[in-house]
């Protein structure tokens, strides 16, 4: 038997997917649960909550919604609970700024006892005793210095993203080469005293950030220069019957595929999620016009088709940055005095997953098969189930990372670890047949 302390669930990280599964859990008294994450507190991207940005999905993608919309910890009790009902209900929109999302989440964290914060997870390691098999779960208290061990039956495993910066570009002092993850904490020494910044990319951080620069520019007095590999600057699709694909029905369609057929299929959805919101684009455009009625008081370079190569310091303390148009086949050279890099993000992959290779199912080299109940798929099959939330885009298709599945995955996790249906698993949920299915 394992000790009693055994835990249900453990999960790792608390981003919004975990403690959406946290508050999920609470009610449920016979699935014993903690959550750990290393952070001091619950931030929901901090370098990213630029004053204006919205969240890119309904307020109804909130924590719990979707499985439960009479749950204590929705979005719209939120409101009710900060007396800001009426505002909202004026305020008419569904998309709410992404500022308002992290403090609404930080209310749940704040209420949830199970969720523990500057607690890192540094190993989780298989373990059997008595006949019982269950994972151990070393943790380390930030502050405290300590280590603690703990003994869960099943992990969920929710250790979000990383910044994916460049080869050689990470070098550099993060106040002068800086991810968008951090934009906001290097945002000051940016605008100030500057004659020339350069952001990179041209997804929906690049957008905000040259935006946000670009309302800075006349006490700046800088030269903003805007440079991505795309062929363009191109808006994100957000048309209604496209936007299906990030629904529980096309997730069990694409899980049903082939590895190679979804390796296919993952391209095909690119402009549903690559791209700068039609109302991004627009504002830009707008005060770029606006600057333009007295030129040169608003400089701006921008250029697509181009890759940034490499960068070096010169003697006076600026960055030589090469690029390459790769239409017109030629290297063309910037200098800057700082650089924001808009290059996106990777799946966090803890060591320990690596540690237990050799045990696990590979659909390639770097990517695990993960069962359609979010499951590893060990070679041996077992009933301690270590689940995930992360890197999961080639198993559960594009929405992967997508706010609104969220409570769908951790429904589906929920219900498998309970062995019965606690919260309603949702099917049929659009207006498209993925599939030959029949209706
Ligand atoms: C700027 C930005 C805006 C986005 N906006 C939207 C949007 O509007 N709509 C949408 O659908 N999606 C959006 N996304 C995508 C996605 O919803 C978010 O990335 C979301 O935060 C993913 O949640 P998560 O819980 O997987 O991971 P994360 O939010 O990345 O959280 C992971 C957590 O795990 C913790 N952690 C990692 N390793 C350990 C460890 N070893 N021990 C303990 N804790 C650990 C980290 O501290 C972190 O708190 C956005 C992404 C970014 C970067």
């Amino acid at each position: 038997m394992t000790s009693p302390s055994t835990y249900d669930i453990i999960g790792i990280g608390i981003g919004p997917f975990n403690l959406g599964m946290a508050a999920l859990l609470e009610p449920v008294e016979d699935v014993t649960s903690i959550f750990f994450d290393e952070s001091a507190e619950f931030k929901w991207h901090p370098g990213m909550l630029i004053e204006g940005a919205d969240l890119q999905v309904p307020f109804l993608a909130d924590l719990v919604t979707f499985a439960d919309p009479k749950s204590h910890y929705s979005f719209l009790n939120y409101l009710h609970e900060h007396n800001r009902m009426h505002k909202f209900f004026f305020f008419n929109r569904f998309d709410i700024p992404r500022s308002e999302y992290n403090h609404y989440a930080q209310w749940v964290a704040d209420q949830l006892d199970h969720c523990h914060f500057g607690k890192r997870v540094t190993d989780v390691i298989d373990r059997e005793e008595d006949g019982e098999r269950f994972y151990e779960v070393v943790v380390e208290d930030r502050e405290a210095k300590v280590t603690e061990r703990y003994h869960a039956k099943h992990v969920v495993m929710g250790t979000g993203s990383i910044p994916l910066v460049p080869d050689g570009f990470d070098e550099f002092p993060v106040e002068d080469v800086v991810h968008t993850s951090q934009y906001l904490c290097h945002k000051e020494g940016l605008v100030k005293g500057n004659e020339d910044i350069l952001i990179v990319g041209s997804g929906q951080s690049a957008a905000e950030v040259f935006l946000d620069l670009l309302q800075r520019q006349d006490t700046g007095g800088y030269h903003l220069h805007w440079i991505t590999r795309s062929p363009g600057f191109f808006q994100l699709e957000s048309g209604k019957v496209g936007q299906e694909v990030f629904s529980p029905d096309y997730v069990n369609y694409f899980h049903n595929l082939s590895f190679e057929k979804r390796e296919e299929e993952l391209p095909n959805l690119y402009h549903l999620r690559n791209g700068v919101e039609e109302k991004t684009l627009h504002e830009i455009y707008d005060l770029l016009y606006h600057k333009s009625i007295y030129p040169n008081t608003a400089p701006v370079t921008i250029r697509s088709a181009s890759d940034v190569k490499t960068i070096e310091k010169t003697d006076e303390g600026r960055y030589n940055v090469t690029c390459h148009q790769w239409m017109e086949e030629a290297d063309y050279h910037v200098e800057v005095d700082k650089m924001v890099l808009a290059t996106g993000y990777k799946p966090n992959l803890p060591p320990w997953v690596e540690d237990m290779k050799e045990k696990l199912v590979w659909e390639d080299e770097k990517r695990f098969k993960v069962n359609r109940d979010y499951s590893l798929a060990f070679k041996e099959e077992r009933p301690n189930k270590l689940f995930t939330v992360t890197n999961i885009e080639h198993s559960h298709g594009a929405g992967a990372t997508n706010l609104g599945l969220a409570v769908h995955r951790n429904t589906t996790i929920i219900n498998k670890v309970a062995g019965r249906d606690v919260y309603r698993e949702s099917k049929n949920t659009v207006f498209q047949r993925f599939g030959t299915e029949k209706e």
